[in-house]
């Protein structure tokens, strides 16, 4: 049995789809390619427009060679509804035609109810007042569920409940537990060991990287869906954070500022250490207040600063949290269990301490360093520059086979971009077009006079053009922004100006509320920032529009963008074009998604016509229809209605 067969005309899938089947050469083309990779152990590159059926395109050869050689390949996603669709739709459905294999979702730890967590939150009495009722239904679930899994409760548990009723990596005592044959999560973990294929997402892949492989059973292959996410998620993963609110979890942990009750009221022996340990905690909350409070002046005009000098705020932090540890691990607990508990929470202060201790000296090399503030949160943060190297090493170095899969990975017809952001060297390349006719199915319409976001009148005559094209349109359109303060602007007027419309606005109700409302109101436009230029899948005559407001430039000073920029000899073309041409292509993406669907897309930038690199993002798109006419637009659209 092979791949391209099993996915062929006469193939089993064929027989299994019955009229549903569509052949699609791309299909089998990228199936062929993944074949061959997992043979010949090398890594691949596809690019796949929409269409072409991708996931399919990779579990079958996936599935195939796991079972035969009773290895684990992982295939990681980005976001929770591509990896819902591989679980509760791909997987099912090619156990029906293929056989016997097996698969699992695997989810982060923290997800799974502790049994040991929650019967001592309970019993201890750790709990607040307010969490009485919720702590009764968790209680109630926890008696009846055989997964123990969050996203099985009917209502979300109030976070600061469930962050003392989860699992937790340090917290968990594994096959030394008392509660080990019951528990949720080595249940879960004893199916994911016994499985061909697991499904999780790029965070938890990365997390398992970052641990040396402590989060996921060992495997062969790995296959990133989504893959132009890759970089961000590494970059989150390898950096080093220390928040006011990871030092309060930690102070709260051991004695909660509301309840006067933790770890140190928990201990079978209470004797003076532990109450010196109590006045400890309560100078260390003292401490920590005035650290972060220290970095204020910095943020009180920007949110995020990016940190060129060392010390910028006195360490008066990490000496306390280590003198924290030190006396923990001092105590003498009761039981192995208390032993344990102590000392994760001993290494916790080290482990915050150590992040104090970098991100003021920055000690570690080839990091920027940054702080935010985001209402009372306070952050500071060590992000690696450059993935490439860890990548290289520990991912490409690692897994006989990497495949890194996408609708959009290439730039201005390449892989050069992504290869050299993720280290991924001489990979076997693939780019396989959408089987979409764009020429018919799709308008691409550019508005003119729109190049000088500077100049005076820039936002009027903006809002005036995208008054005609939603005028013209009748709703149906999604309008995809770069900055939330121009959305917020463009939503005043317009919605003043336009009242037969429905406006729906990132930031005023849940992304998935604001989705379901488009799909059911007629004449609704939705108007979303950043997760929307990617995230958003609405097939038929609901969404026949995507308005891009501006060419998605990266914020030249956002520290992380600003300091991978410096590097580089020619910034603007080497990173940022070929950075917002990716960009630039999923929002074009959202429009066309299946073979039926008709629509345009706008463009209100004319530096895409007027500046010489506005061929890089004309060159990446399908080709289609293009014009600056709005009469043309306008036909279009009548033509659509006809
Ligand atoms: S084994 Fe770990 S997750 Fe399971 S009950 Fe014990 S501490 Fe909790």
């Amino acid at each position: 049995m092979n791949a391209t067969k099993v996915l062929g005309e006469t193939g089993m899938i064929a027989q299994a789809m019955r009229m549903a089947y569509e052949h699609r050469p791309q299909q089998i083309e990228m199936a062929a390619a993944v074949e061959k990779s997992l043979r010949d152990k090398a890594h691949l590159i596809v690019e796949a427009g929409t269409g072409v059926g991708k996931s399919l395109a990779y579990l079958v050869p996936l599935v195939l060679w796991t079972r035969e050689g009773n290895v684990r390949a992982v295939v990681a996603t980005y976001t929770k509804a591509l990896q819902q669709q591989l679980v509760d739709k791909d997987l099912p459905f090619l156990k029906n035609v293929l056989g016997d294999f097996r698969y699992a979702l695997c989810v982060g730890g923290e997800n799974y109810l502790c049994l040991r967590r929650f019967d001592y939150l309970r019993i201890g009495n750790l709990y607040e007042q307010n969490e009485i009722e919720p702590l009764n239904r968790l209680f109630a679930w926890s008696t009846m569920t055989k997964t123990g899994l969050r996203s099985e409760l009917e209502t979300e548990p109030l976070p600061g409940l469930w962050a003392k009723a989860c699992r937790q990596a340090d917290l968990c005592f594994g096959k030394d537990c008392s509660y080990y044959k019951d528990c949720f999560y080595l249940k879960a973990k004893s199916i994911e060991q016994q499985a061909h294929i697991l499904v999780a997402n790029h965070h938890l892949f990365f997390a398992d990287m970052a641990t040396g492989g402590n989060v996921l059973p060992q495997f062969k292959a790995v296959v990133f869906d989504e893959a132009h996410q890759v970089e961000d998620v590494a970059t989150d993963y390898l950096g080093v954070e220390v928040t006011n609110f990871s030092v309060k979890y930690l102070l709260d942990t051991l004695l909660s500022q509301r309840t006067r009750k933790g770890l140190l009221t928990r201990l079978t022996v209470q004797d003076a250490e532990v109450q010196i340990l109590r006045g400890m905690v309560d100078g260390l909350r003292v401490v920590s207040d005035n650290f972060f409070l220290n970095l204020h002046p910095f943020l009180s005009k920007e949110p995020a600063l990016r940190i060129r000098q060392r010390n910028i705020v006195p360490d008066i932090l990490s000496e306390p949290l280590m003198e924290l540890r030190d006396s923990l691990l001092e105590l003498t607990p009761d039981s192995q269990e208390e032993e344990l508990e102590v000392k994760a929470f001993a290494a916790r202060a080290q482990s915050l301490a150590s992040a104090v201790r970098i991100n003021l000296d920055q000690s570690a090399e080839g990091f920027v360093y940054w702080a935010e503030r985001e209402n009372l949160r306070y952050r500071l943060v060590a992000s690696p520059i450059d993935v490439a190297g860890t990548l290289r090493e520990n991912l490409f170095g690692k897994a006989d086979t990497v495949i890194l899969t996408s609708a959009t990975l290439s730039a201005a017809g390449a892989f050069t971009y992504i290869k050299n952001r993720l280290g991924l060297d001489a990979p076997t390349e693939l780019q396989l077009d959408s089987p979409f006719d764009f020429e018919k199915q799709a308008l691409l319409y550019i508005a003119t006079g729109l190049d000088d976001q500077q100049a005076s009148g820039y936002q009027e005559r903006f809002d005036a053009e995208l008054k005609s094209v939603l005028t013209i349109t009748r709703g149906r359109t999604l309008v995809l922004f770069t900055s939330y303060g121009q959305l917020r602007k463009s939503a005043e007027t317009l919605r003043k100006e336009l009242p037969e419309l429905g406006f729906l606005c990132q930031g005023e109700m849940p992304a998935y509320r604001l989705i379901e409302q488009f799909k059911s109101v007629p004449r609704a436009v939705l108007m979303g920032t950043a997760s929307f230029w990617q995230g958003i899948d609405i097939p038929g005559e609901a969404l026949q529009c995507v308005v891009i407001a501006k060419l998605p430039f990266a914020v030249p000073d956002e520290p992380i963008v600003e300091a991978r920029m410096e590097r580089l000899k020619n910034p603007f073309f080497e990173y940022q074009v070929p950075q917002a041409t990716l960009l630039f292509r999923q929002g074009f993406g959202r429009l066309i998604r299946t073979k039926t669907d008709r629509g345009a897309v706008v463009v209100l930038d004319s530096r895409i016509m007027t500046k010489i690199y506005g061929k890089s993002f004309l060159k990446s798109i399908p080709k289609c229809r293009i014009t600056d006419e709005r009469e043309r637009f306008s036909e279009f659209f009548e033509a659509l209605r006809k």
